[in-house]
């Protein structure tokens, strides 16, 4: 019986290109969502592509791209996108501790391209443009999936906030961190750390900030933040709080001026600033973790949905496109041996097996690194006597951190294995 129902699923996701054959149903574009729906589309598979939003500009997305990111895009033919789309290099990584520069590390390192921000709403919106032209692709936007519907245990199909039913040949949930079909699914998240709070937000541009554009850690006291040059150009600021920290900041431009240097800080105390938000900074609560099982029949998770990162290090889109070109390689195999052989009934299923094999030892390698870097900036929030020790030797010890720091970018910037697209 069960055989039946496979070959059933199988045949019908085979027998052509057609949006009357059942498609590939990705859930949620965005960079993992969009990316592999082109990938798919452009290999002839029928994929239909259902966002939550209706526009790509509402939803808050991080958007510092590292080497093994850009080459990913590379990989898919996109570069030139990027190109055409807001971006900003980072010049050098800063670290400042009680107002004293301990380090710094120039971009690129090595031979490699530098880190660099390439705004997500434009770029996500040109992938899905590109996809749109091709007769098997569908978009469907402002629709959320509610809920997945099930035949002998196996995923053949999910239901749309506007009534909708898409029969599907498979569902992957590309739906980030709180992802949904995780949930619908019976799928579970072993979280790794204590969910943490990040104040985001941006301010005007300002030439305190040189044009090469560091990206600056400040520590000082109780207070953690980053702070660059965005890809359209406003000051990004990035505030690590803790829940109750938050909420008892009523002043945060005073806040962040008294954990800074002067030359910083008269630019948060600085009229221009305080009127350029009016609301309070938005607060994202960012969790850390992994699905030990990245998929169940007919259904798989991939990027922040199977594995959500931290923002540490610019990491979550790169593993997300790297995500997008394994399960593409594996999908299209499938898809063709299917095609070829009839019997390997259980190709597609074995698929989704091998995309998890094939990526959780970079995923989780990548996040034991995120750990250790929040790790070490933990141990100088906590400890005034170690940020002062580190600021008073800042000439001594200033050397033997920034060997440190950049030994751990090299997998941090490049990935830890080798991510290679398919014809
Ligand atoms: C403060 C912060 C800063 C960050 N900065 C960076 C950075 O600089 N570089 C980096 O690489 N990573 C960064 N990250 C991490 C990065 O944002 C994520 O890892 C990445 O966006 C994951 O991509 P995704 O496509 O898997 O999920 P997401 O980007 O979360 O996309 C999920 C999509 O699914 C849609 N969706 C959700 N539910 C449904 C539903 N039921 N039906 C239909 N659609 C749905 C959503 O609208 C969304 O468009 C940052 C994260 C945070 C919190």
């Amino acid at each position: 019986m069960r055989m039946m129902a496979l070959e059933m699923v199988l045949n019908s996701i085979r027998t052509g290109v057609g949006m009357n054959t059942k498609p590939i149903s990705i859930v949620g574009a965005g960079p993992t969502g969009a990316t592999l729906g082109l990938l798919l589309a452009e290999r002839g598979l029928p994929v239909v592509v259902i966002e939550a939003s209706r526009n790509f500009r509402r939803v808050f997305r991080g958007e510092g791209l590292m080497p093994s990111g850009l080459d990913a895009l590379a990989q898919m033919g996109l570069s030139e996108l990027v190109e055409q789309v807001p971006n900003q290099t980072i010049g050098s990584w800063e670290f400042v501790i009680e107002g004293r520069s301990i380090f710094s590390v120039d971009e690129p390192m090595g031979n490699n391209l530098p880190c660099t921000l390439v705004a997500q709403p434009q770029l996500l919106e040109a992938v899905i443009d590109r996809a749109k032209a091709l007769p098997n692709f569908r978009f469907i936007s402002g629709e959320t999936v509610q809920s997945l519907i099930t035949e002998n245990d196996r995923v053949v199909g999910c239901s749309l906030s506007n009534g909708e039913t898409i029969q599907t040949g498979l569902v992957i949930g590309c739906d980030g961190r709180s992802s949904m079909i995780r949930k619908l699914s019976g799928l579970t998240l072993n979280q790794e750390t204590k969910p943490f709070n990040v104040v985001w937000f941006k301010l005007p541009d300002t030439d305190l900030i040189p044009q090469s554009n560091p990206f600056t850690i400040f520590v000082k006291g109780d207070a953690v933040f980053s702070l660059f040059r965005s890809s359209e150009g406003l000051i990004q600021v990035g505030w690590s709080v803790q829940n109750e920290d938050w909420k008892s900041v009523t002043d945060w431009p005073e806040t962040l001026a008294e954990a800074s240097p002067p030359w910083l800080a008269d630019y948060f105390r600085s009229q221009n600033v305080v009127e350029a938000i009016t609301d309070r900074p938005l607060c994202l609560t960012v969790t850390v973790g992994h699905a030990p099982q990245w998929s169940k029949q007919g259904c798989l998770l991939l990027g922040d949905a199977a594995h959500p990162m931290s923002p540490i290090r610019a990491q979550g889109i790169n593993m997300a496109l790297r995500d997008a070109i394994v399960a593409t390689n594996y999908l299209v195999e499938a898809w063709r041996s299917a095609d070829e052989d009839p019997s390997l009934i259980t190709i597609f299923d074995r698929a989704l097996l091998q995309i998890q094999a094939d990526r959780e030892p970079e995923i989780r390698k990548i996040q034991a690194l995120q750990a250790q870097e929040a790790a070490d900036g933990m141990k100088l929030h906590r400890s005034a006597v170690l940020r002062n020790l580190v600021k008073t030797l800042a000439p001594i010890v200033g050397i033997a951190l920034r060997e440190k720091w950049k030994l751990r970018q090299r997998k941090l910037r490049s990935g830890t294995t080798l991510v290679w697209l398919k014809d």
